[in-house]
C-alpha cells in the first residue's frame, strides 16, 4: 500500500522520502521499488537529482562543525540509542529488508539485524578508547590525534543493505564526521526506517542524511562534491573505477569494498563432511554474498567423494519464500540479476561445463543452486563473479598447483582452507592473497578485524583502528619544550 510519501510494507511504514537537514525531503520523480519475493510493489521512492545531492552535502557541512565538537561520551550515548532503536524495531527491519531484497527472514532475525545495533555499540565503544599517542623527539612531544573529517558520503549496495551501510555510517558518526548515506536503488527502505531510529535516538538534524535514488543519476553529484571529505563505496569493479574517476577531481580518499571471486581449497587431509558443508554455505543469501567462496578447489583423491557428499546435501536445501523459516534459499533480488546470472551459467554449459547441479531458472526469480564441473581456470565462469548460487568446481594434484589456482583470479577478497593439517594450513594460508581467509570456518567475523580486499577487491580497511583511521584526518602536533613563557 503506499500513497505519496509513505508506504506500508508487512504492517511497517516506510517514508519514501530522502531525509535531508533533519527533514523529508519529496523529489519531482519517484522510481518503483519491488519486492523480488513475488513482484508486489513496495513503493514509489524518491528518485535524487544532483538537486537533492547538493542539498545533502550541504545539511552534512552545516551540521559537522556542531557534532564534531559534541563530547566523545556525548556521541557514544548517542550511538547506543541508536542500537537500542534498531534492537526496539529488529522484527520490523527484518521483515522489511526481507521484502526488499529476497534474503531469509530467519537471518535477518538472528544474524543480521542484530549486528547492525552491535555495529553501532562496537564504533561507540571504541571511541572511547581511542586515545592519542603521544611519543618524545629530543624532548619535543608528538602527539598523535584523530580529527573528525567533515561530511563522507557512503554508497551501499542491496545484498545486506543495512547490515554494510552501518559497517559504514557507525564509524564514521563515531569519528565525529556527518554523513550521505545512498542506499541501492534495488533495497532502499530500511535505510529510510534508520534515518527515523536515528532521530528518534536524538541525533542531531543533518547528521545523518539519506538520498534515494538511482546511482548513475544522484551518484556523481555526491563523489565530485568539493565539501566531501570521505567516500566509502561497498559495490561492484566497474561502480567503483566511476567513483574513483569522480572522486579524482578533488583527491577525495576513498575506501572501496567491491567484488570477489573467492576460493575454497579442499586437501584430502580435510575433515570432508566439514568441507561439504563449508561448500553448501556458499549458497546463502542465494550466493550474493561478495565474500562467496565461488570456487571449490578440491583435491583429486577426494574430488568423486567430496562431490557425491556435496550433490547430496545440496539437493536437500529448501528453496523457497524467503518469509518462511524452513526456506534455505530465496530468490535472488532483480530481474536484471536473474538474467545475468543464467547468462554467466548458459555460457559456461554452451563452453562445455557440466551442471552437476542445477544449470537453471525456476520460477519467479528463483534459481536453481549451481555446481558446474569442466571449467577451465581461464574461462568467464571461473574468472568473473556471478553474485548468484553459482559454485564451480575444480581439481588440483598439488599444493602448489591448489595455490596457483586459488590466486589465479583478479580479486583477492577472501580464501577458505579446508584441512586437518595444522602446518598445511599455516603454509598455505601464508601464500594467500585474500583481505579474509578461515580455516575449517567461514564467515567468522569480528569487528576488530580488519577487513577489506587485495587487487581488484578493493582499497582499504574497514573495521576496528582501521575504520577510525579512514574516517579521520589524522594529526601530528610536535611541541618544543621550550618558547613558552612559563617555561622560563
Ligand atoms: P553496484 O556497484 O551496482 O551498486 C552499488 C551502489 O552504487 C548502489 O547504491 C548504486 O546506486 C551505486 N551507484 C551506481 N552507479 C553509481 C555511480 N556512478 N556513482 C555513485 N554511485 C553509484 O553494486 P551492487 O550490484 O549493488 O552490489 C553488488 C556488488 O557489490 C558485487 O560486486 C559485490 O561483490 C559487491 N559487494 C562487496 C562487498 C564487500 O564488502 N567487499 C559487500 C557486498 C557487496
Amino acid at each position: 500500500m503506499t500513497d505519496t510519501h509513505t508506504t506500508t510494507v508487512a504492517g511497517v511504514a516506510v517514508d519514501t522520502r530522502h531525509w535531508i537537514g533533519g527533514e523529508r525531503v519529496a523529489s519531482a520523480e519517484t522510481f518503483t521499488d519491488v519486492s523480488p519475493i513475488d513482484g508486489a510493489v513496495l513503493g514509489e521512492i524518491a528518485r535524487g537529482t544532483a538537486a537533492e545531492a547538493a542539498a545533502a552535502v550541504a545539511a552534512a557541512k552545516a551540521a559537522f562543525p556542531g557534532w564534531a565538537a559534541t563530547p566523545r561520551a556525548e556521541r557514544a550515548r548517542i550511538l547506543h540509542a541508536v542500537a537500542d532503536g534498531v534492537e526496539k524495531r529488529l522484527e520490523e527491519l527484518a521483515i522489511v529488508e526481507t521484502c526488499d531484497n529476497g534474503a531469509l527472514l530467519r537471518s535477518h532475525r538472528r544474524g543480521v539485524m542484530p549486528r547492525v545495533a552491535h555495529n553501532f555499540r562496537f564504533f561507540a565503544d571504541w571511541l572511547l578508547k581511542l586515545g592519542h599517542e603521544d611519543f618524545d623527539t629530543r624532548g619535543h612531544t608528538n602527539h598523535v590525534s584523530w580529527d573528525p573529517a567533515g561530511p563522507c558520503v557512503l554508497i551501499t549496495p542491496w545484498n545486506a543493505p543495512l547490515m554494510l551501510a552501518t559497517w559504514k555510517v557507525a564509524p564514521a558518526l563515531a569519528a565525529g564526521n556527518t554523513v550521505v548515506l545512498k542506499p541501492a536503488e534495488w533495497s532502499p527502505l530500511t535505510a529510510s526506517l534508520l534515518a527515523d531510529i536515528a532521530a528518534e535516538a536524538g541525533l542531531p538534524a543533518g547528521v545523518l542524511n539519506v538520498v534515494q535514488g538511482y546511482g548513475a543519476e544522484i551518484g556523481d553529484a555526491l563523489t565530485s562534491h568539493p565539501d566531501v571529505r570521505r567516500i566509502s563505496f561497498t559495490g561492484s569493479v566497474p561502480t567503483a573505477r566511476r567513483i574513483a574517476a569522480s572522486a579524482a577531481a578533488n583527491l577525495t580518499p576513498l575506501s572501496l569494498e567491491l567484488g570477489g571471486k573467492s576460493p575454497l581449497l579442499v586437501f584430502a587431509d580435510a575433515d570432508l563432511d566439514l568441507a561439504v558443508d563449508l561448500a553448501v554455505e556458499q549458497y546463502d543469501n542465494a550466493g550474493q554474498v561478495c565474500l562467496a567462496a565461488t570456487r571449490l578447489l578440491v583435491e583429486e583423491s577426494v574430488a568423486d567423494e567430496f562431490t557425491r557428499r556435496f550433490v547430496d546435501r545440496a539437493s536437500r536445501l529448501v528453496q523457497g519464500d524467503p518469509r518462511d523459516e524452513a526456506t534455505d534459499i530465496g530468490p535472488v533480488v532483480h530481474p536484471r540479476q536473474l538474467e545475468r546470472i543464467d547468462g554467466f551459467v548458459q555460457r559456461a554449459l554452451a563452453a562445455g561445463a557440466r551442471a552437476v547441479v542445477g544449470g537453471r531458472r525456476k520460477e519467479g526469480l528463483y534459481y536453481a543452486p549451481t555446481l558446474l564441473t569442466g571449467v577451465a581456470q581461464d574461462s568467464e565462469i571461473v574468472q568473473e563473479e556471478v553474485f548468484g548460487p553459482v559454485l564451480t568446481l575444480q581439481t588440483f594434484a598439488t599444493e602448489e598447483e591448489a595455490v596457483r589456482l586459488a590466486n589465479g583470479t583478479r580479486y583477492g577478497l577472501a580464501a577458505t582452507v579446508a584441512t586437518g593439517d595444522r602446518e598445511r594450513a599455516a603454509r598455505v594460508t601464508a601464500r594467500l592473497v585474500a583481505g579474509t581467509v578461515w580455516v575449517n570456518c567461514f564467515f567468522v567475523r569480528d569487528l576488530r578485524a580488519p577487513f577489506g580486499g587485495s587487487r581488484e577487491s578493493g582499497m582499504g580497511r574497514e573495521g576496528g583502528t582501521w575504520s577510525f583511521d579512514f574516517y579521520c584526518d589524522l594529526k601530528n602536533t610536535v611541541t618544543a619544550p621550550k618558547g613558552f613563557k612559563d617555561h622560563g
